[in-house]
């Protein structure tokens, strides 16, 4: 530890940095053997797809951030209409008043949105996003008249969140951790991955085993007891796991037979990663009762999220009384100046034609992935939709064939960092879903680079 008495108050030195980082900065997901001794990578400057650490090296960020650079780093419009938005009205109280950007933004946002689902609440991030959904749900049903209609239908590999509820929902690591969940709320359905579905197992007879494992939990609990359905349209932090043809849809029929409310977490797949402003609808043939969303709203630049409604949803919870009140909110809800960077960020992806170019990149980019599929014997199986990709190690290999502790998402990380390609490393798998606006020759960049990468491991291995 430093001793905080004698530390120097400014002018920093980058060793200073270092020290007060791992000595006071707790960071999400944080091993707890480590949380004293990890040195994180010091991002300095950013610019496009790029990053720069402390000691100059230059990197592609494979995973945009964290799932949601849109539109890359460095822009000087953001900036100004973040600067803009300080200087004229950087706060105003979402109970009392609203502000031009909150209402202009919400308006822009139900626009965007498939069927009616016209009603925006303005969250913190994902999380909160995820959160408002879940408590909707609870308000809905007890204002129905339905208390006990409230399970949460979720899925194994699900991530949602790091909120009560929201990790609750979270089918991913929920056995590896320490925490307490609501669990009496959830129950989960089995996972739907098709890579290492049973052989012989046809695409169209997983799907049917994946909404028969819906039906038979809809007849296990009880409809009258099931509240929601949530689901990422892909699950992202899960491995991005596609679901089989078909499924979204009848997972949504069945949802609607039984009066079970369909919450779409599109926090990964809004604004932009599929080709499209939101996925539901344009991708998956679905509009669900709810969609929430963050990260891509705003390409990062600030914090902001959003739960949005239907006006179906919004009229059954209607209180003729006006006696009711939805006890939801944050002190940050309809933020201006994080609308008004949602908005510049919007019409930069309009102006840019942004979803247009993620459609036109896209077959190059999952083709790149595909042969890397094809061509290295470590690799079990390749995955993605759009700019979202997933490469993950043959699960036949012995446990410790790269290294029992690093395993291979983070042997493949570093051996790419070292070229100057940053990916996500999850387990036996590493992830990447660059900034929307990379070009083709960039994405070649990146994929050689994955390539060479792929091409020392496999020497380790042989
Ligand atoms: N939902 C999904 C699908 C996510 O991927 C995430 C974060 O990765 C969240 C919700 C939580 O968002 P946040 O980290 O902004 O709270």
């Amino acid at each position: 530890m430093t001793d905080l008495a004698t530390a120097p108050a400014n002018s920093p030195s980058d060793t200073d940095i270092t020290d007060w980082d791992r000595d006071h900065n707790l960071h999400p997901w944080a091993t707890t053997d480590s949380w004293r001794t990890d040195d994180y990578m010091r991002i300095n400057t950013a610019k496009g797809i790029y990053v720069w650490d402390s000691t100059g090296k230059k990197f592609i960020d494979g995973p945009g951030g964290m799932w949601c650079v849109q539109i890359g780093y460095g822009r000087q419009d953001m900036a100004d209409a973040i600067a803009k938005q300080v200087m004229e009205m950087p706060y105003a109280s979402p109970w009392s008043s609203t502000s031009e950007p909150a209402a202009i933004l919400a308006r822009k946002i139900a626009e965007m949105t498939p069927g009616d689902l016209d009603t925006v609440f303005f969250t913190t991030g994902g999380s909160t996003a995820v959160d408002t959904a879940l408590r909707t749900v609870q308000f809905y049903n007890n204002r129905l008249g339905r208390p006990e209609k409230k399970l949460i239908m979720a899925r194994e590999k699900g991530y949602h969140g790091s909120t009560y509820l929201a990790s609750s929902v979270t089918g991913k690591e929920r056995f590896n951790t320490k925490y307490d969940n609501a669990s009496d709320l959830v129950r989960f359905l089995p996972d739907v991955n098709p890579y290492g579905r049973p052989e012989g197992t046809t695409l169209d007879q997983w799907c049917d085993q994946k909404v028969a494992d819906m039906e038979a939990l809809i007849e296990r609990e009880g409809a009258d007891n099931i509240g929601a359905f949530i689901a990422e349209p892909i699950l992202c932090s899960g491995g991005v796991i596609v679901p089989p043809p078909g499924y979204h849809k009848r997972t949504l029929d069945l949802c609607r037979k039984h009066d079970i409310l369909y919450i779409s977490d599109e926090v990964v797949t809004g604004f932009g990663r599929l080709g499209h402003w939101f996925a539901s609808e344009e991708v998956f043939d679905i509009v669900p009762d709810m969609i929430t969303c963050a990260k891509g709203l705003t390409s990062g630049y600030l914090p902001l999220g959003a739960c949005i409604m239907s006006n179906a949803l919004m009229k059954r919870m209607e209180d003729p009384t006006g006696e009711e009140v939805f006890y939801n909110g944050y002190t940050y809800t309809g933020h201006p100046v994080s609308c008004a960077a949602a908005l510049k960020n919007i019409e930069i992806m309009e102006d840019e034609d942004i979803l247009g170019h993620v459609q036109r990149v896209t077959p190059h980019f999952q083709d790149r992935l595909k042969a890397i599929g094809e061509k290295f014997d470590i690799v079990g199986d390749v995955r993605g939709m759009g700019l979202l990709g997933c490469i993950e190690c043959r699960p036949d290999l012995p446990q410790d064939t790269f290294d029992a502790h690093l395993k291979f998402g983070a042997k493949l990380d570093m051996a790419c960092e070292e070229m100057g390609l940053m990916l996500r490393p999850f387990g036996n798998m590493a992830v990447f879903s660059p900034p929307l606006i990379i070009s083709k020759e960039e994405i070649d960049d990146m994929f050689d680079i994955m390539e060479a990468g792929l091409e020392k491991l496999s020497a380790e291995y042989n």
